[in-house]
């Protein structure tokens, strides 16, 4: 069941989106060749708090971390610890913030030092492939309009679109009815209205689409150890269309 938000819990999201995009920002400016992705961590940890939230990831169904951070091939969910960062290396860094009790969800990808000319094009695809399906969520369309427009984007780059996660609604709790897929036909899927609240996140993958689970349970990693991009907003479907909630 889909549940519809007022206006005045949008702007609840939209106050936990501030401070997931003032986190976003910190991490950004923090990573550098060398930093231990426990040392982002407690940046962010340390951010959320401060402004009056709660990460919202820690101790969610026991993950340890207050956010992920996510290298290289793998694609979402990393544990942060004592690997350090190399140049050259890409970091997905994905934050979740409780605020008056609701929640906003984001993610970047974002280069170490100078990273290869193959990567930045990832990053930068799988960026406009979020914006291409926000560009959708839309009263009256449906879910798979998103869907379809990240595919299309993403596979006319020669890329691909992991399967088995998807994006998904968000509110009171982190995951909420509908599945967001990033894949998939237009038209089809749940009618979006005024007052749906989205989490939109294009992983997608420079080889194939496969992904497996690392040891810790957690991690997931492409399956051809090829590289893989996450982009995510939490965005509102509204009566002037599509409102992005993780924003300054
Ligand atoms: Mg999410």
């Amino acid at each position: 069941m889909i549940i519809r938000k007022s206006a005045a819990e949008i702007e609840k999201i939209a106050r936990a989106g501030k401070v997931v995009r003032g986190c976003l920002d910190a991490l950004r400016a923090a990573v550098a060749p060398g930093v231990a992705t426990r040392d982002l961590d407690r940046l962010a940890e340390d951010y959320i708090r401060s402004h009056g939230g709660v990460p919202t990831f820690k101790g969610y169904r026991g993950f340890p971390g207050s956010i992920c951070t996510s290298p290289n091939d793998m694609v979402v969910h990393g544990i942060p610890g004592v690997t350090r960062l190399k140049e050259g290396d890409i970091l997905g860094l994905d934050v979740g913030v409780t605020l008056e009790d609701f929640i906003a969800d984001a993610a970047i990808t974002v280069p170490v030092g100078e990273i290869g000319e193959g990567a930045g094009e990832l990053l930068r695809v799988t960026e406009e492939s979020l914006y291409k399906g926000i560009e959708r969520c839309r009263a009256g369309n449906r879910v798979g309009d998103i869907s379809h427009a990240v595919q299309e984007h993403v596979e006319a780059h020669g890329y691909s679109v992991v399967r088995s996660l998807v994006g998904h609604g968000v509110g009171r709790s982190m995951h909420e009815d509908p599945q967001v897929p990033n894949f998939g036909p237009s038209g089809k899927g749940p009618r979006l209205s005024v007052g749906v609240v989205l989490a939109i996140e294009p992983m997608i993958n420079m080889g194939g689409y496969d992904v497996e689970v690392g040891a810790d349970g957690w991690s997931i990693y492409t399956k051809d150890g090829s590289l893989s991009g996450h982009f995510e907003h939490t965005v509102a479907v509204t009566e002037n269309g599509p409102r992005i909630l993780t924003v300054d």
